[in-house]
């Protein structure tokens, strides 16, 4: 009979892991991954590829992201307010008020775009639409194809690929 190990590394942020305290856990291949919180848990099961190599945890560097993001006339207390629920995040490095916008700098491999947008959503800021909204949704899609070439570096190639010829 074996034992379970009493802890456990976090594949997504590299924190130790109380097993037993650690309400987060998921099956993956065999094994059992064990997670800090729910949001680690959450990207591991969106992409477990990005952070398992056969058999265990991949060591892998962080994708720095940095995104400023522009609010309709916000207070300053607002701006603060955000930047401390941002720095809460895991893989949030950073989160700087500006005269009406935040700049943020996370680590791809734990938070995305649109974590980061879901934790702003909740407040009393109005993002600033037309080409900044449009901005926004092309950064979800980049960081979504990132992430899938990032698990998948050979199956990523394809995309640099020609097409094949046809008939
Ligand atoms: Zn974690």
């Amino acid at each position: 009979m074996t034992r379970r190990p009493e802890t456990s590394r976090d594949p997504v942020c590299g924190m130790v892991v109380n097993v037993a305290a650690s309400p987060y856990s998921t099956m993956w291949q065999g094994l059992e991954f064990h997670f800090c919180s729910a949001q680690c848990q959450e990207r591991f099961i969106a992409t477990p590829a990005l952070y398992t190599v056969p058999g265990g945890v991949r060591n892998s560097v962080p994708i720095v992201k940095r995104r400023k993001l522009h609010f309709v006339a916000p207070t300053q207390e607002a701006l603060r307010a955000v930047c401390g629920r941002l720095l809460g995040m895991m893989g949030v490095a950073a989160a700087i008020p500006g005269p009406d916008d935040i700049t943020v700098e996370y680590d791809l491999r734990q938070a995305t775009f649109a974590q980061v947008e879901a934790v702003v959503a909740g407040a009393s800021l109005v993002s600033r639409g037309g080409l900044h909204r449009w901005r926004r949704s092309l950064w979800k899609f980049i960081e979504s194809n990132e992430i899938e070439n990032e698990a998948h570096p050979a199956s990523g190639a394809c995309c640099n690929r020609p097409p094949a010829r046809l008939g």
